[in-house]
């Protein structure tokens, strides 16, 4: 595929670095080369290169990579400038190369034009995204294994079982004599409960996946004083607390991240919800409650000396009424077993007691099976389109004897599955994709 057009990008992060990368994938690559670094290239060599100005001048000194396609990233042309790492420089690069006929490109065009040209299929196109967003050493490693194709292979398989008894179906069509009689000693009914038990497996691991990629969501509910920050040192433990910059969220909303066991594992707190008449306060207080909204859990943390207070009950009354609530009572270590009712976990923060069991149980609240070896990441996008194919894979059983709707259905249910890796799209689809990568990937 070659009617694309040259694209340019920073590739690496904003701000200040030892290295800065601009990367450029489409046509005309030579002659930008020989005009940016006055010489041919020697593909997948490094060379050192100093990228010239037009005057002649030397705008910085570096390395330089040429990937000739269709054996690169895009599978076009790509030439990889490394150069320092000032946003300075780098800028004074990009729009040298923008002079030579390149454009800028757009979020995750590279990767699209990956996809595009058969490079990876669109579930390993989103993994590139979900590795460089991953939140947790396990997200990280699930979403290599997506990249890797570990998702696309099961679909695949469900996507080739499905076409074989499909086949089989439609085969009966052309011969309505043999139908039933046919499919039966085919074991048609067979073939599709397996497919069926194989979808709902698939399902299982890409809802592990999700929550891998999105983390899970507690909402932490205490007193001033019961021990919230220690509790959520302790929880966090050797895995230091992670605090990122998550898209889309601000820091008037007050989150933390965690990670249990590779769960990434977003804090609200709700310390600072009360009245205010600070208008920048109150957005906080709005947001902070917009995300107790999309919670997952609630943890309420009570001092075992006091339980419930009447804040607390102030707090519990606000939750939506369908959050889970998981009630915790702290620092034991000075109470010993009293406190708290049958049931109720029972920690201290300070003293590292009853940890494992509350964070087995806060795992086990958000869903987590544990284990996430075998997890490959997924989004929700993926988790839809399975559903939508088991829907169709019961309407399909359901209408076994009317053989034209138990092949619509099939062909339906193979549709939805081929959405996940992208052989069934839509440009809005790919749009909506790609436009939430970053920049330069
Ligand atoms: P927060 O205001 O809810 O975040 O509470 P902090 O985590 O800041 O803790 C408040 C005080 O309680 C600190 O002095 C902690 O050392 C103490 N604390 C926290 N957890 C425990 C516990 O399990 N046992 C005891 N004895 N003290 C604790
Ligand atoms: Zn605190």
């Amino acid at each position: 595929m070659t009617t694309s057009e040259l694209i340019a990008a920073v590739a690496t992060a904003p701000g200040r670095g030892g290295v800065g990368v601009i990367r450029l994938s489409g046509p005309k690559l030579p002659a930008l080369t020989q005009a940016l670094i006055g010489r041919t290239l020697t593909p997948r060599h490094a060379h050192f290169a100093r990228f010239r100005a037009a005057d002649g001048t030397v705008l910085d000194e570096g390395i330089a990579l040429w990937f000739p396609g269709p054996n690169s990233f895009t599978g076009e042309d790509v030439l990889e400038l490394q150069g320092h790492g000032s946003p300075v420089v780098l800028a004074m690069l990009l729009k040298r190369c923008i002079e030579l006929g390149a454009r800028h490109a757009e979020a995750g065009e590279f990767s699209k034009r990956a996809f595009l040209n058969g490079k990876l299929d669109l579930a390993q196109a989103e993994a590139v995204a979900d590795l460089i967003d991953a939140q947790s050493e396990a997200a990280a490693r699930s979403a290599l294994k997506s990249l890797d194709g570990a998702f696309s292979r099961e679909v695949h398989q469900l996507v080739d079982q499905l076409i074989t008894l499909r086949m089989l179906v439609e085969a009966t069509l052309d011969f309505p004599e043999e139908d039933i009689d046919f499919l039966e000693a085919a074991d048609a009914r067979g073939k599709l409960a397996g497919i069926a038990a194989q979808l709902q497996a698939v399902l299982a691991t890409a809802t592990q996946g999700r929550l891998l990629r999105e983390g899970a969501h507690i909402v932490l509910i205490g007193q001033p004083n019961v021990g919230k920050s220690s509790l959520m040192n302790a929880l966090a433990g050797e895995d230091v607390a992670i605090v990122t910059d998550i898209a889309g969220t601000t820091r008037d909303t007050v989150r933390e991240l965690i990670q249990l066991d590779g769960v990434p594992v977003h804090v609200i707190d709700t310390a600072g919800l009360r009245e205010t008449d600070d208008v920048v306060e109150k957005i906080g207080i709005e947001r902070t409650w917009a995300a107790i909204e999309r919670a997952d859990l609630a943890l309420l943390l009570l001092d075992s000396r006091e339980g419930v207070t009447a804040h607390d009950r102030a707090i519990l009354d606000r939750l939506p009424a369908t959050l889970p609530v998981l009630r915790v009572f702290n620092k034991i270590d000075l109470t010993g077993e009293a406190g708290g009712e049958a049931g109720d976990l029972r920690v201290s923060a300070k003293a590292g007691l009853g940890l494992a069991a509350l964070r087995q149980a806060l795992l086990a609240r958000v869903g987590w099976q544990g284990e996430s070896d075998a997890v490959f990441i997924a989004r929700e996008r993926h988790l839809d389109a399975i559903r939508r194919a088991q829907g169709h894979l019961d309407s399909a059983g359901a209408a076994y004897l009317q053989i034209e709707l138990f092949a619509e259905e099939l062909r339906l249910a193979q549709n939805a599955l081929s959405e996940i890796t992208g052989a069934f799209t839509s440009d809005d689809l790919l749009g909506v994709i790609f436009s939430r990568f970053c920049i330069g990937k």
